[in-house]
């Protein structure tokens, strides 16, 4: 039964108007269906492919070993989607990459939409963060991307990869060259099709090791591609580091999880604790201020009482965004305590700056509305406040352990004085 309503699912997802893709933003529409188009364009202009016998078995070789490591490290994919929904990289640029150096361009397209209609099918149809037009837009700038990377490869005078390896350093230089075209051109062309987009570098481009993986895609890519030039059998030699670089994605992925708590998305206690300390690490060694904020719900059990669990869960959930919102997006750490507990460290903060946050923190709260569920429908509430208690490194404690506890005494004289309030930390005699 199971299995029919998954399959059913699937085919339904299918279907031109079910796609999610019309759910998306006009702008995201426009744009998958930009690519979409060039990509058509594109493929019929090069269509009576004309190939030579030996670029057919590149392409097989290319294809089958795409097809198997996808085989093998299906789990991993699987798991690390449903981990983090994140689309853009896949290790099929090991492949691709490698055969816009060593194939015609028509034969990469080929390639590109037999290993994505593989990964599509069989690695991410069930699942629900994966809709079908984000595949196929992937698959559309891996296209895009390759056609500019075969342009540079034409503009350097440099055939393919074989006549690479003859040329010397020039030879060299245009197939880093080459790499470092479709590096950005993978980064940048999947941008537009995201629904939102932060506001940091980090929020566009992801993190250094997001970059550094895609950029070890490519360089196994170049690899493969070397390989290839001398025998299509030493490709075979290529194939762990692959399937290692796979599973080390996974387990970044999973790192990345444990610092976060799943119910408010901000810090878990131990991820929090984490970069707390190396805040503290950095203010001891420079000599520096940061603060510290320990935030706790004001009768937050009548939530519960009143409207129920899920509906504090939902609660609980926006006022951790509103938290978020209100502090300096990358340098600042909100965590969750416990419960309905919050911390946040400050770094570089002076007394006054961690009474202003913690102040601007404590009213969006109060402004805060929430729409909860109730029964089968909505319903909003306002009225919900914070007590906070705020400790300053180094004046209230020497150590993120000391800080907290100051801050846990200031946080329980707010809650004495009438709650809604921010309480400063005394400075240690
Ligand atoms: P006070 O102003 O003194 O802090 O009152 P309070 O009701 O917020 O504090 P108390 O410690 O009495 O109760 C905390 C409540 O927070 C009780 C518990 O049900 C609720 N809570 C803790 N964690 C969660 C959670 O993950 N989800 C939901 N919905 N409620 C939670
Ligand atoms: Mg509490
Ligand atoms: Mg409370």
């Amino acid at each position: 039964m199971r299995g029919w309503a998954v399959r059913e699912r699937a085919v339904r997802e299918w279907a031109v108007r079910e796609w999610a893709l019309w759910q998306q933003p006009p702008r995201v529409v426009a744009y998958c269906l930009a690519c979409g188009l060039a990509v058509v364009s594109l493929a019929l202009f090069w269509f009576p492919l004309t190939p030579s016998r030996a670029d057919l078995i590149r392409l097989a070789v290319l294809a089958g070993l795409g097809i198997l490591q996808a085989e093998l490290g299906r789990h991993v994919e699987r798991a690390r989607r449903r981990l983090s929904g994140s689309p853009h990289i896949t290790m099929s640029s090991v492949w691709t990459f490698a055969g816009v150096l060593v194939m015609p361009i028509g034969l990469v397209v080929v390639l590109t939409a037999v290993l994505y209609l593989h990964l599509g099918l069989r690695s991410w149809y069930r699942l629900h963060r994966v809709p079908p037009f984000r595949t196929l837009n992937n698959a559309c700038c891996v296209i895009l991307s390759s056609c500019g990377a075969a342009s540079t490869l034409d503009l350097a005078g440099v055939p393919t990869m074989s006549a690479a390896t003859t040329m010397g350093t020039h030879g060299a230089i245009a197939v880093l060259a080459v790499m470092a075209v479709q590096f950005g051109l993978n980064a940048v062309l999947i941008l537009p099709a995201r629904a939102k987009i932060g506001r940091t570098p980090r929020a566009w481009f992801g993190g250094w090791f997001d970059n550094v993986l895609d950029l070890a895609t490519l360089c196994l890519g170049a690899l493969n591609a070397l390989a290839l030039a001398i025998s299509p059998v030493l490709v075979v030699a290529v194939f762990p580091p692959v399937l290692l670089l796979h599973r080390t994605v996974l387990v970044s992925q999973l790192e990345a999880e444990a610092r976060r708590d799943h119910k408010t998305g901000v810090y878990s206690i131990a991820g929090w604790q984490a970069h707390a300390e190396r805040v503290e690490a950095r203010a001891n060694r420079l000599n520096a201020n940061f603060g510290l904020l320990m935030i706790d719900l004001d009768h937050f059990k009548r939530v519960n009482d009143t409207y129920g669990h899920l509906a504090g869960d939902a609660v609980l959930k926006a006022i951790a965004d509103a938290i978020v919102r209100n502090v300096r997006g990358h340098e600042d750490a909100v965590g969750r305590f416990g419960g309905e507990e919050f911390v946040v460290v400050l770094p570089n903060a002076t007394g006054d700056g961690i009474a202003i946050v913690a102040e601007r923190i404590r009213t969006a709260v109060h402004e805060l509305t929430v729409e909860i569920p109730v029964g089968g429908g909505t319903e909003i509430v306002a009225g919900f406040s914070v007590s906070v208690g705020s400790a300053r490194y180094p004046s209230a404690g020497a150590t993120v352990r000391a800080l907290l506890d100051a801050a846990d005494i200031a946080l329980y004289q707010a809650k004495q004085a009438g709650r809604n309030r921010v309480v400063a930390a005394a400075a240690r005699a």
